[in-house]
């Protein structure tokens, strides 16, 4: 009766006491997900409906995360990816099929561009990209085929608001599903379904994870039938997430509304005073009348985030624009914003219609939990740079 030792270390008989509860979701690893009896096995994703099937459907840790956007955002159900830009493509995979044709304003992430234009073009989907101000004349820029249409409200880099109702009313009159990329709004400020929108997706990199040490992605669907489609979709494609990475969102929802309250006073103080600097030209941000759209944030958000940008007046070249940026001391330089550490990019913009020329000269900024005084500081300090 007794097993060697070999075997005990993979088959045990021990057991601890049960009943644990603390205030953290327990991280649960697995790949494998044991069935009670051969004739229990399958491999059907949905573990709402036929519970724990294979770990690339979910552990308690990841659905738990998924139902919690899910909350948050007010919708059906919740899909988490291994980031926002894998969420993007997913639904692009899940909700098109070749021949059909689809809208993506112009002030979109530019990572769903490329997909549009690079990717989804060989699977013949074609595409239009729109000026995101466009509000109800979408229905003019649709097509017989348009199946889908994207919105990004604030637009990236940009910061365009979009009339969003207007578009949906536009979009569902001609048959077409809204999607949007709601990462600004961290799934908060902005009640994506009472507004229309059929699909959210969020970067749970941005302000849910908060502290630029994870990458997820969140998909949130109005209805069982889109949850159904992308379910599956997600299966064959194969889209994983990390339980650990999981456990860091699920720590980062605890304290996101104190994060979004401290950066949203301090980008709004630090936008008003660049707004008053003969260096700045305008302020790209959406709380403010100078940010195009204005009107429908005010109308239809609950708050601001952290992150806005700014054009410099006219005069810097690309060089000098550059200096400024480098001589940020606190402001760092990168990628994926909402952390706790303030960073700037600089950017150029290729013209477009209906947009005034921003070329070389606009910088966004992600604005952190450091003193706003500080910020200001450092700003204030670096500007000089744009005329040495
Ligand atoms: C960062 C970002 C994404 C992509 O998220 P990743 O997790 O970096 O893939 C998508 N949309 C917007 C608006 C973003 O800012």
């Amino acid at each position: 009766m007794s097993r060697s030792w070999q075997t005990r270390l993979l088959h045990s008989a021990v057991s601890v006491p049960e009943g644990y509860r603390s205030l953290a979701t327990a991280v649960y690893r697995g790949s494998t997900t044991l069935f009670p009896s051969a004739s229990a096995v399958t491999d059907q994703w949905d573990q709402e409906r036929v519970g724990y099937t294979y770990g690339l459907y979910g552990t308690p840790t990841s659905l738990e995360l998924a139902a919690r956007i899910c909350e948050l955002e007010n919708g059906c159900h919740t899909i988490l990816t291994p980031g926002g830009q894998s969420a993007i493509s997913l639904i692009d995979f899940a909700l098109l099929n070749s021949g059909d044709h689809i809208l993506v304003p112009r002030s979109v992430y530019r990572p769903n561009r490329q997909l549009t234009s690079a990717l989804l073009s060989r699977f013949g989907v074609t595409a239009t990209f729109y000026d995101p101000l466009i509000g109800a004349g979408v229905g003019e820029v649709m097509q017989e085929n348009t199946r889908l249409v994207w919105v990004e409200s604030p637009g990236s880099v940009t910061m365009e608001v979009q009339d969003v109702p207007a578009i949906a009313r536009a979009a569902h009159e001609r048959g077409a599903l809204v999607v949007l990329d709601n990462t600004w709004s961290a799934g908060v400020l902005f009640d994506a379904f009472a507004h229309g929108v059929d699909v959210t997706m969020q970067a749970i990199t941005k302000y849910v994870g908060g502290h630029s040490d994870v990458l997820l992605g969140s998909i949130t669907v109005r209805d069982e039938a889109l949850y159904q489609k992308l379910g599956a979709a997600r299966q064959v494609i194969g889209c994983a997430t990390s339980p650990d990475d999981c456990s860091l969102a699920l720590r980062g929802l605890q304290t996101m509304a104190v994060r979004l309250a401290v950066v949203e006073a301090s980008a709004l103080e630090i936008a008003r005073r660049l707004a008053d600097r003969p260096e700045v030209e305008r302020v790209l941000h959406p709380a403010l009348p100078s940010c195009p759209g204005h009107q429908f944030w005010k109308r239809d958000f609950l708050g601001s985030s952290g992150v806005f940008s700014i054009v410099l007046s006219p005069g810097p070249t690309r060089e000098q624009v550059f200096a400024f940026v480098d001589a940020l001391e606190l402001f760092e330089i990168g990628y994926s914003w909402a952390g706790t550490t303030s960073l700037a990019v600089a950017y150029t913009i290729a013209p477009a219609p209906n947009r005034p020329a921003y070329d070389h000269r606009l910088v966004r900024f992600s604005i952190g939990l450091e003193s706003t005084d500080d910020l200001i500081a450092d700003l204030e300090a670096a500007l000089p740079a744009l005329s040495r």
